[in-house]
């Protein structure tokens, strides 16, 4: 049997069958690989995996050993497949539930596709009220805000973007269950015009919901710059739903989009028509003995209508089947509804969600002839030939490694001014407040606990607003769907998927912004993964550290041995998705199915505010939590309090030199001392924190006033003990803190992010116990060996 990765670059295919099943077969159905839809082979990644095929109107990365499953006949078939008839519409009068609330607030959800613009909508009809704020979900987030016309209030959710509404990923159950429980007057349905037939399938799905809908069909330039035709209106009037053309990008039509909603929301809408959609004959009567069957009886309390209801049964969803589980007579109607799903996969030799998925896009396809025709001009061209060389077999490797460079070096050097001027503007707030407020508790809490603290961590402000300026543009134009695409062989060796890639590229800057960039990652076990292992990738914060010891201890191969350092990081990382991917996240892996969305030239207003979105959520966490932490620290460095102390025996008494002296016997084979401890502890922090505390600790201890803190360092002796006398830092014992403090207990601020993307404190304490476990062991290994050889 020929399959689509027999097919050679250029060649075209009909589809078919999809062999293969579960979560792969589904989202395989919902990108649009159906049978009797042509497939064309665009070209294969610069390592010859993944391949780029064109379905539909999109593009699409897909596996070879995916691509394998999908059973084609070579060429375009013309005789139309019999089993995907039009049957047009049912009128029905059976509406959706509605809640009693108050009349002048609408409660209205943006539903669509990934890339269709919903994002864009949100921002363009925010933009004018203020109040926007985040809540986290379990997995996903959704953002809400409110904005007020022709004296209602419009409460607007942006929810993740997702192609279906299955039971299968993270994303489309929590969009289910906010249509459900939430339950929003009206869904705007954003669909990207230039797509209309795959964006149309999500639309299928919310009309067998019997929710209220309004269709944002957007990015409607493109569509007209493509020439095509599309008789919205007579497609509004077919299916019983608004069509409301908008350009998302500029704010084009998103107040007609709106008084679309309040018309539909008070009844007026003409359009509006409470449709079922005919699924042909055979499913159609199986429908029916099932909705009969529920009618009769007792049933528990249920959000859904028996139509959906019965219609999900049939496509064996899980929630679905949890429901049924809990009627009375359960056994029953469990084999009734297995013998109809039998009598169906019997008779038409495929799986029931199959068939089912195959009528949803026949209704779809048909609709579509009656409304729609394709322009001739061939506008994708412009993406063809950027794809050319950046995702070419030559150049996409050399281009990808120099934007990475490039973006690296610009959040250095584009970010050295502003850092200056912050850095500037944090010592001169301390002298001000040196200046204003007396000496004592309330000085130091301020100067050295509250400035000193997260003076030291907005100073990186600049840093980072570069870092997501870059991510946001590579993000907006669609570049990184392409690094995605040419890495995702690499990543496939440790069991990952390319879009785990970015976020580990993103940790060597900073730890956190990375962990949230693993939202892209739909695989939930994979996006566990990547989160676990980025704290491997030495951050920027961890830089000044190597570079004061590296400098005090290493005469030559100062180079390499930074180098060295990454690399036993990266190696680390390596190593530990393996054994992730072959131990506890053994769940089934996601296929690689990805769309490649055509090139968009972002606007300003958008990126600008992508990057302030981000940039502002990182402020709070960042304010919020080293806040807390630099006076935990502080406090315990500062209390109980002995003012006839010097400096150092004020440390060394206090709780923190406690806890010092407390852990000194379990960090002693590492090469350690209480000091390096406590530096350890407070670097848990954030790690430039070690250096801070270092400098207090190894204050004036009757050496020279002026002494640098590295040339303190090498003075450093052991005073009592077998090593009494000999030097506390050898390059060994340097060598192995380093060690230490690349692999452990990343920072509290990751701790947290990872608390919140994970959805549970249970992930954050075993990432901070691992890590810590394998960093004493590697320093154990480094100081115990060199020990043998030195
Ligand atoms: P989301 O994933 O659905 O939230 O989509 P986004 O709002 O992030 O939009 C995806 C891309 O499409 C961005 O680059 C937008 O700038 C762009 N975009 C959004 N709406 C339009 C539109 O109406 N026309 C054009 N040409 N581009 C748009
Ligand atoms: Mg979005």
């Amino acid at each position: 049997m020929m399959t689509l990765r027999d097919l050679k670059e250029g060649e075209k295919g009909t589809i078919l069958r999809i062999r293969g099943k579960g979560a792969f077969r589904k989202r395989i159905i919902e990108m649009g690989f159906v049978k009797g839809k042509v497939v064309t082979v665009i070209k294969a990644a610069p390592l010859q995996d993944p391949m780029e095929y064109r379905i539909m109107d999109s593009d699409v990365s897909l596996r070879l050993e995916e691509a394998a499953l999908i059973e084609v006949m070579p060429g375009e078939e013309i005789t139309r497949f019999d089993d995907k008839p039009f049957s047009g519409v049912v009128e029905t009068k059976q509406t959706a539930r509605k809640i009693e609330r108050d009349p002048w607030t609408i409660r209205v959800a943006l539903v669509g596709n990934p890339n269709s613009g919903k994002t864009s909508l949100f921002n363009n009809a925010s933009k004018s009220r203020e109040h926007t704020g985040n809540y986290a979900g379990v997995t996903v987030d959704s953002k809400t805000a409110v904005i007020e016309i022709d004296g209602y209030t419009i409460h607007i959710t942006d929810l993740p973007g997702t192609y279906s509404l299955t039971h299968y990923s993270p994303e489309e159950l929590f969009v289910r269950q906010h249509l459900f429980e939430y339950q929003p007057d009206i869904v705007i349905n954003v669909v990207d015009a230039s797509n209309l037939e795959r964006n149309l399938y999500l639309t299928t799905q919310l009309i067998d919901m019997g929710i209220k809908v309004v269709v944002a069909l957007n990015m409607y330039d493109e569509l007209r710059v493509k020439g095509d035709h599309f008789d919205y209106m007579y497609m509004g009037r077919l299916i019983g739903i608004p069509f409301v053309p908008t350009i998302a990008s500029k704010g084009k039509g998103v107040r007609d989009l709106f008084r679309k909603v309040i018309e539909v929301y008070e009844g007026k809408a003409r359009e509006v028509r409470q449709i079922q959609i005919n699924y042909g004959t055979d499913i159609e009567m199986a429908l029916h003995k099932i909705i009969t069957r529920l009618s009769q009886g007792e049933e528990p309390k249920r959000l859904l209508s028996d139509r959906y209801f019965s219609l999900k049964l049939l496509e064996k969803d899980g929630e679905a089947n949890e429901i049924l589980a809990k009627y009375k007579n359960s056994k029953d109607f469990r084999s009734d509804v297995d013998r109809e799903i039998g009598k169906l996969e019997n008779t038409h030799r495929e799986d029931s969600e199959t068939l089912i998925a195959n009528a949803r896009y026949g209704f779809i396809e048909g609709a579509l002839k009656e409304t729609y025709q394709p322009g001739s001009r061939e506008h994708k061209s412009l993406t063809w030939s950027i794809d050319q060389a950046l995702t070419g077999k030559f150049m996409g490797y050399p281009i990808f490694i120099f934007l990475m460079w490039l973006m690296f070096e610009a959040t250095f050097f584009l970010g050295e001014y502003p850092v200056k001027a912050i850095e500037f503007a944090v010592q001169w707030l301390g002298q001000q407040v040196n200046r204003l407020i007396p000496g004592g508790i309330v000085n130091d809490l301020i100067t050295d606990g509250i400035i000193g603290g997260v003076g030291g961590v907005i100073v990186f402000l600049p840093n980072i607003l570069i870092l997501f300026l870059f991510i946001s543009l590579m993000e907006d134009t669609g570049y990184m769907a392409r690094v995605a695409f040419i890495v995702d062989k690499l990543m496939h060796r440790i069991g990952l998927h390319g879009k785990s890639f970015i976020p580990l590229l993103m940790g060597f800057g900073c730890n956190v912004p990375a962990i949230m960039a693993t939202r892209t990652i739909e695989s939930k076990s994979d996006r566990m993964v990547t989160m676990l292992i980025i704290p491997f990738m030495s951050c920027s914060a961890r830089y000044p550290v190597y570079i004061l010891l590296i400098s005090a201890f290493f005469v030559s191969f100062k180079g390499a041995i930074l180098f060295l350092l990454y690399l036993i990081g990266i190696l680390l990382a390596v190593m530990m998705a393996f054994i992730f991917k072959k131990t506890v996240f053994k769940a089934q892996e996601m296929p690689f199915v990805m769309e490649l969305p055509p090139y968009r030239m972002p606007t300003l207003r958008s990126i600008m505010k992508h990057t302030w979105f981000k940039g502002a959520q990182y402020l709070r966490k960042m304010g919020t939590i080293i806040l807390v932490a630099s006076i935990v620290i502080w406090a315990l460095g500062y209390f109980p309090r002995n003012s006839a102390a010097t400096p150092q025996e004020q440390q060394e008494q206090s709780y923190i030199g406690r806890l010092g002296k407390f852990i000194e016997p379990v960090i002693a084979p590492l090469g350690f001392d209480w000091k390096m401890g406590v530096s350890l502890i407070a670097g848990s922090a954030a790690k430039e924190v070690v250096i801070s505390t270092m400098g207090v600790l190894y204050h004036s201890d009757g050496g020279d006033e002026m002494s640098s803190l590295s040339d303190r360092l090498k003075s450093q002796a052991h005073l009592s003990g077998s090593l009494a006398g000999q030097p506390v830092y050898t390059p060994l014992v340097a060598f192995s803190l380093m060690v230490f403090i690349l692999i452990y207990f990343p920072c509290i601020a990751v701790i947290a992010a990872v608390r919140k993307e994970s959805g549970r404190w249970k992930w954050s304490a075993f990432l901070a116990l691992y890590t810590t476990s394998i960093a004493w062991i590697m320093a154990f290994i480094v100081y115990q060996g060199g020990k043998l050889f030195f």
